[in-house]
């Protein structure tokens, strides 16, 4: 989930006009547009050319990437990725601090908390159902994951059967979105209650080094979107 370069073989190119084309991999670092998550950027290249990936998008099970020719022209045969890491570091970074948010404000409003949806992107969200919390409840959701920010947990990924998520995952933030699969992958912080996952995060949060909680934005009588930020990373490593 942290590779930031590799090999790959280009199975199939399909060009859109000149400038563009979509490509298939017979594997990729690339991560799809999805749970909130945006696509990841970068390039792929060989000798011949390089694209720089727009888009990598899952379609009918196949992940797709939408490229825009730079150098040559893509072709069929071996290839090298490059992911775009100073971006896709922040996506980590925000997704797990989306998920220790979730934790934090269950323990602010001493209840349970259910996630509507997410965007880590622009602008950067997590949507809960339930009536906007109060400013207080806002500054202890940030002070207590920014505690635990500072003492640091190691972020577990796990695979549940489908029996194991139903029985371990009931007071999940998502567990209402729970996915209809076998095999369930789940992202754990160290303290918390597991949360069923594809994404990508990071291995500690001591590498989110701070979180703002925003405004709480009121989309109903019963949502509400917290906006968050994370520390501008000193590295990106
Ligand atoms: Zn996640």
């Amino acid at each position: 989930m942290d590779t930031r370069e590799s090999e790959a073989r280009v199975l199939k190119v399909v060009p859109e006009k000149r400038t563009h084309a979509y490509l298939v991999l017979d594997e990729t670092i690339f991560h799809p547009k999805g749970g909130g998550q945006p696509s990841d950027r970068g390039v792929i290249r060989s000798h011949d050319y390089e694209v720089t990936v727009k888009k990598a998008i899952h379609y009918e099970g196949v992940v797709v990437h939408w490229v825009k020719l730079n150098r040559g022209a893509p072709v069929e045969g071996d290839a090298v990725c490059v992911l775009d890491w100073p971006y896709r570091h922040l996506i980590m970074r925000r997704h797990t601090a989306a998920h220790l948010l979730d934790h934090c404000l269950a323990q602010a409003l001493g209840t349970r908390v259910q996630t509507t949806d997410s965007w880590l992107d622009e602008p950067c969200y997590v949507g809960y159902a339930g009536a906007v919390p109060s400013e207080e409840a806002l500054r202890r959701t940030e002070t207590l994951a920014n505690l635990m920010i500072t003492k640091g947990a190691a972020v577990n990924i796990r695979f549940l059967s489908a029996e194991q998520a139903r029985e371990l995952l009931q007071n999940a933030p998502n567990y209402e979105r729970l996915p209809d699969l076998s095999e369930i992958r789940t992202v754990t912080i160290e303290g918390c209650q597991p949360i069923p996952c594809g994404g990508t995060h990071v291995r500690n949060l001591a590498d989110l080094e701070g979180v703002s909680v925003g405004n709480a934005e009121r989309l109903s009588t019963d949502s509400f979107r917290l906006h968050f930020s994370v520390s501008a990373s000193a590295s990106s490593s």
